[in-house]
C-alpha cells in the first residue's frame, strides 16, 4: 500500500535561524488515523504546514505520491484538508453557506454544484440550518464544524487537524470525535488530549 504521507529526513529552519524540524521521518497510510503528540514548540504545526506546501524544507516529502513542490501545490492542496487550530483563521465570508462554497468554487465547480456540496457537508458536520448567519456569530465548536465543512467540501484524501479540541467543551469534543470516526479519510491529528488521541 502506498503511503498518503511520507517524509524522510525532513528539515526546516525559520528565517530566524531556528531549526524547527531536524530530520523527520514519518509515514501515514490510506485510511490510517494517527495522533501526533509533543510539547509546545516541538515543531508539530511546522510539520503540518509542510504537508500542503505552506512551508518548504529540505529532505523528502511526498503526499499521495506527489513530491511537495510548487508544481504540485494545487493538486496537493485538494488532497490535504488542513484544519487550523483557530477556526477564526479559516472563516472569512459573510455567511456560513458562502464560506463552505468558497473552496469548491475556487476549484471551478459551477455554483449550483458547489452549493449542493456545501449543503451535504454542512449536514455531515451537524450544522443543519441558519446557513445565512455570519460565521463570527457562532460558538467555538460551531465555528470549527463550519471550518471542517469547508475542508470536507473539497473532498480531500487526508484530514489534518491541529489541536482541534483546544476550544471545545466536552460535548463538542465528543461530537468532533464521532464525526472524525465516521469519515473514511486518513487522519493526522495533533493533540494534547490523550483520551482523544486514543479514541
Ligand atoms: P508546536 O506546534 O509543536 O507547538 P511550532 O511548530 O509552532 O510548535 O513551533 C516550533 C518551533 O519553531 C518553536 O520553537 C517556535 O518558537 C518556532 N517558530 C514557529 N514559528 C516561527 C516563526 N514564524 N519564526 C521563527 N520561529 C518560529
Ligand atoms: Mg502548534
Amino acid at each position: 500500500m502506498n503511503p498518503v504521507i511520507e517524509a524522510r529526513n525532513l528539515r526546516f529552519s525559520y528565517d530566524s535561524g531556528f531549526q524547527a524540524l531536524r530530520g523527520v521521518d514519518f509515514r501515514l497510510d490510506p485510511g490510517q488515523s494517527m495522533a501526533l503528540l509533543g510539547p509546545n514548540g516541538s515543531g508539530k504545526t511546522t510539520f503540518l504546514l509542510h504537508l500542503n506546501g505552506v512551508l518548504q524544507g529540505e529532505g523528502e516529502l511526498r503526499v499521495c505520491g506527489l513530491p511537495v513542490e510548487p508544481r504540485h501545490f494545487v493538486a496537493i492542496r485538494r488532497k490535504v484538508g488542513l484544519l487550523f487550530q483557530d477556526p477564526e483563521d479559516q472563516l472569512f465570508l459573510p455567511s456560513i453557506l458562502e464560506d463552505v462554497c468558497f473552496g469548491p468554487l475556487q476549484c471551478g465547480l459551477p455554483p449550483s454544484e458547489a452549493e449542493a456540496r456545501a449543503r451535504k457537508v454542512l449536514h455531515q458536520v451537524g450544522v443543519l440550518d441558519g446557513w445565512d448567519r455570519p460565521p463570527y456569530h457562532l460558538s467555538g465548536g460551531e465555528k470549527q464544524r463550519v471550518a471542517l465543512a469547508g475542508i470536507l467540501a473539497l473532498e480531500p484524501e487526508i484530514l489534518i487537524l491541529d489541536e482541534p479540541t483546544t476550544h471545545l467543551d466536552p460535548p463538542a469534543r465528543r461530537l468532533l470525535l464521532e464525526l472524525l470516526q465516521s469519515l473514511p479519510q486518513a487522519k493526522l491529528v495533533v493533540t494534547h488530549d490523550t483520551a482523544f488521541a486514543r479514541a
